[in-house]
């Protein structure tokens, strides 16, 4: 049943069956770090083969490592049976928020350290919400949490919601010049949803205009990511607004964003070659320490107006990078600048963005082998 290798940290996947837990499976099946040793899910999916369970609704486009398919999935609710069998969890499950707070509590108070991509803890000022490239340091706020849990080496940090990768990054390196207001709207693929085109035919040819809690978070996140540390905890900045509206589009995979940028300071903003050149530059821990997930190059800048498109970048570095282009004055003078920003919703801004947070959280000694 389970795949143990000894050098490797074992790895649980909370939610296997579901969209971002297939991503799991996919990134882990041949990780340098990481080995998966137990796969879990509802009581629906308990009890049987993976490859049995999941039947039909495996969604990615490379088929069930081998490692994966006979392995039986556990109930996630048997907690003390799903964390014996490894050193920490990734968590993606469609649970109300306030059980799905339970069940991740539960996994870090047996000393599991879970990275969660659900929503339920995002709030919570001592647990981290990493992109680390952007808020690595951020981590240090896991002290904090663990007094509050009770815990020697459990913790839970979370994930942002996975908009917020496609204009972020962008933004991050321009608030040292004083943003004054920012506008976003985000252009979202239905695997956000968990969807693919066989189970939400309504998407075909359409688009809706309402992503259910997504705009409050696309505003309030960023402020928590562009925080600072204050007596332990993350206290959220306060500036600068951000105004949002969040579509759902169809296609399958990658988050686009419509950006519009206004500086507190109209004549000291910084020249668009200023804004190529941060954002060139623009790198962060997981490239100092050259994490396995990490793109060699964070923000890619594409010069053909009619790029970043969806389709052929949504996979650049493996969907790992996050792709701008389209950055130009706003000649109306409502905003100074407008740009468009990219990334991979179930990579980047799910699956692969909670791996590279693994991957940091590993090599820093926060996640290690339960002795
Ligand atoms: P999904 O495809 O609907 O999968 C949901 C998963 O949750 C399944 O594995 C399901 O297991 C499991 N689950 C449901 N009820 C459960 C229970 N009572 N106990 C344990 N597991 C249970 O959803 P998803 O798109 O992967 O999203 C999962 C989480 O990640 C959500 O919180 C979502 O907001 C977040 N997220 C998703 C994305 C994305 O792009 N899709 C991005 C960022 C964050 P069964 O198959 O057994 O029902």
């Amino acid at each position: 049943m389970s795949n143990q290798k000894i050098s490797k940290i074992n790895a649980g996947i909370i939610g296997a069956t579901g969209m971002v837990g297939q991503r799991f499976i996919t990134l882990l099946s041949e990780h340098p770090y990481f080995n998966i040793s137990v796969l879990a899910a509802s009581p629906r999916s308990a009890g049987k083969k993976f490859s049995e369970t999941i039947g039909g609704r495996w969604k990615m486009s490379v088929d069930i490592p081998e490692s994966v398919k006979d392995m039986i999935v556990l109930d996630a609710s048997d907690v003390g049976k799903v964390s014996s069998m490894c050193d920490f969890v990734f968590c993606a499950v469609e649970l109300p928020k306030e059980e799905t707070k339970k069940l991740e509590e539960a996994y870090a108070k047996t000393e599991t350290p879970v990275v969660s991509n659900n929503s339920a803890c995002r709030n919570l000022p001592d647990v981290p919400m990493l992109i680390p490239e952007i808020n690595a340091f951020h981590a240090e706020v896991i002290e904090t949490q663990r007094k509050r849990l009770g815990t020697k080496t459990g913790f839970i940090t979370v994930k942002p919601n996975c908009s917020i990768q496609s204009y972020v990054p962008m933004l991050t390196p321009l608030l040292k010049y004083g943003v004054k207001e920012i506008a976003v709207t985000t252009y979202q693929a239905i695997s956000g949803a968990g969807k693919s085109f066989e189970d939400w035919p309504e998407m075909i040819d359409n688009v809706i205009p309402f992503i259910g809690g997504e705009e409050e978070k696309s505003e309030k996140e960023p402020m928590k990511i562009w925080g600072g540390i204050k007596d332990g905890i993350v206290e959220n900045a306060q500036t600068p607004p951000i105004t949002s509206q969040c579509i759902r589009v169809p296609v399958t995979d990658g988050h686009l964003a419509a950006v519009f940028v206004k500086f507190e300071d109209r004549d000291s903003k910084p020249s668009k070659e200023e804004i190529l050149k941060l954002w060139e530059e623009y790198k962060g821990e997981p490239q100092e320490l050259n994490l396995p997930s990490a793109p060699e190059q964070f923000i890619n800048y594409f010069e053909e107006d009619n790029r970043p498109q969806t389709k052929s970048e949504r996979d650049l570095e493996n969907g790992m990078a996050i792709s701008a282009g389209r950055l130009r004055e706003d000649s109306s003078g409502v905003f100074d600048y407008k740009f468009i920003g990219l990334s991979h919703n179930t990579l980047r801004g799910a699956a692969g963005g909670g791996v590279l947070s693994a991957e940091f959280l590993y090599r820093k000694g926060f996640i290690m082998k339960k002795s």
